[in-house]
């Protein structure tokens, strides 16, 4: 059956050269309103993860809906300066910053540091005293939690390189409070990537709630609970828009902030994952034994998520007029094994030329694109 094409520009899109990222700005501001709309509530704040899709026009569009950055380089730090978030709205996280990365942060006066080891925060506190000025810390915890997704994108278990172990946690804790270049601003926790499924929220809110008891003296002015809410890989059309009130109220009714104590978010793959599309175009149908072989001309150097993580994203022939379908594997043209979007996928007959449409690649599609096999990076198309 054709696909139904209402929201791709098909005649337009045919005349570009192949691959590209087409991404669908009517549908990231409807997200951001229902995002912002779905959070209003005392205290919460939303910071989009910079990671998942750092495309200037894409990080503006974000930065004027309001919300803050969520970064993990100097890179990313001066991406979203110069898309125009406040540098007070600015978290950077990760592991392994740098002391450049460190002097630069406090340089812009960014709204907080998401440590993750007492080495990085003795670092910062040394650098902050270097530069005479306070540097606002909150510590990555690792809650112990489950998240239930894949393993390359499930961050809050016990021991990995992410976050502190609660059981470490204390010291890090005296640590910055008694340090006259440390800010404590609060705890940071993120418990992976694509969570559809709410328990292992619910669950962080109860552990946040204990630990919060256990410090009745301590002044957290801020909990940071992370990004991590997934998407409808399979139907982004019958799911353009996450069920945000859903994800939210979880928080708000299991959550026991304090009085004017802020909330964070994190949301990454959320906000931008299905307003883009890679489209691609068909260089051969090849015929094997017992398999037909779509090879398209973008391949993992475009989108890396399933060759990757073995994701899986919907794949659309979006030119065939053909009302029969035939079972194929789409493949991109990288040497690796590894370099195919699906198998067995059920497309329209499909010939040399066509446009593919690989869905839900707004997020850690284009922000991972590389030159591997020397083949160019895909351009971005928009909307308008
Ligand atoms: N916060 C942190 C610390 C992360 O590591 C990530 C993703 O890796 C995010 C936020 C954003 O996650 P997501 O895109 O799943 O919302």
């Amino acid at each position: 059956m054709p696909m139904d094409t209402t929201n791709f520009p098909i005649e337009s899109l045919r005349a570009e050269s192949t691959p590209f990222y087409y991404y669908d700005l009517h549908l990231l501001d409807a997200t951001l309103d229902k995002m912002k709309e779905s959070s209003s509530f005392p205290g919460f704040h939303i910071h989009y993860a910079v990671k998942a899709n750092s495309n200037p026009e894409i990080l503006k569009r974000i930065a004027a809906s309001g919300i803050g950055a969520d970064t993990v380089s100097l890179g990313e730090i001066r991406a979203a300066i110069a898309a125009g978030f406040p540098a007070a709205k600015i978290v950077f996280a990760g592991v392994g910053k740098t002391d450049e990365e460190i002097a630069a942060a406090i340089e812009y006066e960014i709204g907080c540091f998401n440590a993750e080891s007492d080495e990085e925060v003795g670092v910062i506190e040394e650098i902050a005293k270097s530069l005479g000025k306070k540097a606002p810390v909150a510590l990555r915890i690792n809650p112990e939690i489950d998240a239930h997704t894949h393993h390359y994108i499930t961050t809050g278990l016990a021991e990995n390189k992410f976050g502190i172990a609660m059981s470490l946690m204390p010291d890090v804790v005296e640590h910055c409070v008694n340090s006259e270049w440390i800010e404590f601003k609060g705890f940071h926790f993120h418990i992976g990537s694509q969570i559809t499924d709410m328990t292992p929220y619910r669950i962080l809110c109860e552990k946040i709630n204990i630990l919060q008891e256990e410090y009745p003296d301590l002044a957290i002015p801020t909990i940071n609970v992370g990004g991590g809410l997934g998407i409808d890989y399979d139907n982004p059309e019958d799911h353009p828009i996450p069920d945000f009130d859903e994800f939210f109220n979880i928080f708000k009714n299991n959550l026991h902030l304090r009085p004017s104590q802020q909330l964070h978010f994190e949301l990454g793959r959320a906000l931008v994952a299905q307003c883009g599309t890679l489209i691609t175009r068909v260089t051969f149908v090849k015929k094997g034994v017992n398999k037909q072989f779509v090879i398209v001309d973008g391949g993992m150097n475009a989108l890396l998520r399933p060759a990757l993580y073995q994701a899986h994203h919907k794949i659309e022939n979006i030119t065939s007029e053909s009302e029969k379908t035939e079972v194929y594997d789409v493949a991109g043209p990288i040497c690796e094994s590894s370099d195919v979007f699906g198998e067995n996928v059920q497309l329209p007959v499909t010939h040399r030329g066509d446009l593919i449409a690989i869905r839900s690649a707004g997020a850690y599609g284009e922000a991972m694109a590389s030159s591997y096999n020397s083949r160019p990076i895909p351009v971005s198309k928009f909307s308008r």
